[in-house]
């Protein structure tokens, strides 16, 4: 089975992408226009494995179209450029809810392991681990036009995605100093110690603030910083960003041209 995929996966890798369908690539996702000719090639083949065997699905009246397909497939891919290994591509991942704008989601809040209370709360996006990502279409927009300014809701999604499948931060919400997962762990779990002390001395952080509601929220904020701001992430937080390059096996100060 797994090699069969992998077969599937490098065939679509190499497959030509129709013209127009790499023209609405290229609009949509600036970013493919700072990578490397290589990597370009690559995110293209990556894609259509994306596009192939993801299932999108439209909210609230949104008519999923050939922009929001290649939009999202393309900035998904981008995490995965670093992977030489196609028996992983977002294997637990089910389907792409898009709505047309920020939606209202139902809450439910425990008190005390007591009380159930119910809410609603305006949200741009949001991955869940039973295998659904969740986005609005009108922020997924926003997150692609600026490839500069550390925010990409997108790359925020799928980092939790990755996170629920590869159990990531797992290691950080337990004792990371005791973990079999040293450097990670250690060296995530510190950066992330440190970070909260920050917020707490209102001192001036390169990471939104978002990050510090816990090390999951963490990851996926330094994620949309490792792909949009690098080289600042690299200068400012070194052992972090190491770290990331690790994870997704990719450097991007290194190949992201200005
Ligand atoms: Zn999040």
């Amino acid at each position: 089975m797994f090699g069969f995929k992998k077969w599937w996966r490098k065939r679509l890798l190499k497959k030509s992408f129709p013209e127009n369908q790499l023209a609405i690539l290229k609009k949509n996702v600036p970013y493919y226009h700072h990578l490397p000719s290589h990597l370009q090639e690559k995110l293209v083949g990556l894609t259509q494995i994306f596009l192939n065997e993801k299932r999108f699905e439209g909210c609230a009246d949104l008519e999923i179209t050939d922009e929001i397909r290649i939009s999202i497939a393309a900035q998904a891919s981008i995490l995965l450029l670093g992977s030489e290994d196609l028996s992983y591509f977002y294997e637990d991942l089910r389907s792409v809810l898009v709505y047309p704008k920020k939606y209202v989601a139902k809450v439910k809040h425990r008190n005390n392991g007591i009380f159930v209370e119910e809410g609603f709360e305006q949200r741009h996006g949001e991955a869940w681990s039973h295998g659904y990502v969740v986005l609005a279409w009108n922020e997924v927009q926003q997150g692609v036009s600026d490839i500069r300014d550390g925010q990409n809701l997108v790359f925020h999604e799928f980092a939790h995605q990755l996170d629920y499948e590869y159990g990531a931060t797992d290691q950080i919400k337990q004792d990371h100093n005791n973990s079999h997962f040293i450097s990670w762990a250690r060296i995530i779990g510190s950066e992330y110690e440190q970070f909260l002390k920050s917020i707490e001395q209102n001192q001036q952080t390169l990471i939104d603030d978002y990050g510090a509601t816990n090390p999951a929220e963490f990851f996926a904020v330094v994620t949309e910083l490792f792909f949009e701001k690098p080289k600042e992430l690299k200068r400012k937080h070194p052992k972090l960003y190491h770290q990331f390059t690790e994870f997704y096996q990719q450097d991007p100060a290194a190949y992201l041209k200005s």
